[in-house]
């Protein structure tokens, strides 16, 4: 038994999971989706598992604040607020945006939620937030208040415990379907779901292909990430385990044209998942990822996963920016 630290209990858990009928007829193999995106309204999503466990730790060491960064879209920012608000904490999100913001989205939620938002450009963004959010908990700490900061994603050591129980969720699952899923594949941006799910798999020493697509950078980028996160991870944990960053398997090669940018096949394909199965995907994580997983498969690189777990990881309020004459949605 692996003891993992205590959370509080935010999240609709467990979610469900789905065959992708369609989908598995035409690349003929097994695919299911589990429905992170039904963790909550507010919540929606991947990140709010790993608040359960970031938030727990805030609470356990006296802060009522809780401060964290992200895009001006950022899923994880809103699930943040949500759950401050949620718990009568405050909250100070950190966003990205080199304009004014448009109202709209996850930031229209954030506002709608009482968060504090605080805009910086994406240089400030890229060099300098940490610092940012230091200075801004000092100056939470010095009005009498306590701060907790989240770092990007919550995707650190204690965040990843949300996905390293998600995969004995998973595990208990299987046991009530009766089924077993060879792979497990999940977008990747800030790496924590993927880290929490991958070391699940090696210490409850499961088997399973664990898969990551990234949205941004690269997969070298990611490699790194992960095995930093990993062992964070297993530092909390007093526990030690050999793994080589090899081991972590992301298939690069879906970034299109950028984070939160899309392509008309990407846009095309998340129509086709509508139409076809009545499952909404978000242009930046999950319908960037499920198109790579088709793709692949299409192109014979998954002829050896043949029961595939795809986790709709969130993000439905990114479709409610206003996109202007930036993709088409149209017919
Ligand atoms: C953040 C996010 C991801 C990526 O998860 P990471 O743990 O950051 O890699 C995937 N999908 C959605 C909708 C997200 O908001």
């Amino acid at each position: 038994m692996i003891k993992i630290p205590n959370s509080i209990s935010i999240a609709n858990l467990p979610t469900r999971i789905e065959n992708l009928k369609g989908l598995s007829e035409e690349l003929q193999k097994n695919i299911f989706i589990k429905r992170d995106d039904f963790t909550g309204c507010e919540v929606s999503g991947n990140k709010v598992r790993k608040l359960e466990y970031s938030v727990k730790d805030a609470i356990d060491k006296g802060c009522n604040t809780l401060i964290t960064c992200g895009g001006i879209q950022s899923n994880h920012a809103r699930a943040t607020a949500a759950v401050a608000a949620r718990l009568g904490l405050k909250s100070i999100l950190v966003l990205r945006s080199n304009e004014t913001p448009k109202i709209d989205g996850n930031y229209l939620l954030d506002e709608i939620l009482g968060s504090e938002v605080r805009i910086i450009t994406s240089d400030q963004y890229r060099d300098s937030r940490e610092e940012i959010m230091e200075s801004i908990k000092k100056e939470v700490d010095s009005q009498g208040d306590k701060a907790y900061i989240i770092p990007e994603g919550a995707s650190n050591g204690i965040g990843t415990f949300g996905y390293f129980n998600c995969f004995k969720e998973i595990l208990e699952q299987e046991k009530l379907m009766n089924k077993s899923f060879d792979t497990i594949l999940v977008p990747v941006g800030s790496g924590g779901t993927y880290a929490g799910l991958f070391l699940a798999n090696k210490l409850l020493n499961s088997k399973k292909r664990i898969i990551g697509i990234n949205v941004c950078d690269d997969a070298e980028f990611f490699k790194n990430k992960i095995s930093e996160i990993v062992q964070e991870t297993l530092d909390i944990l007093g526990k030690k385990l050999d793994f080589s960053k090899d081991e972590i398997e992301i298939i690069d090669g879906y970034v299109g044209r950028g984070y939160s940018l899309s392509r008309k096949e990407e846009i095309d394909f998340i129509k086709k998942i509508g139409r076809t199965e009545g499952v909404i995907l978000d242009p930046v994580y999950t319908g960037k990822a499920l198109y790579g997983l088709y793709n692949e498969s299409k192109n014979k690189n998954l002829d050896t996963c043949k029961n595939i777990l795809f986790i709709h990881t969130g993000g439905i309020f990114g479709l409610f920016k206003d996109y202007e004459e930036d993709i088409q949605w149209k017919i």
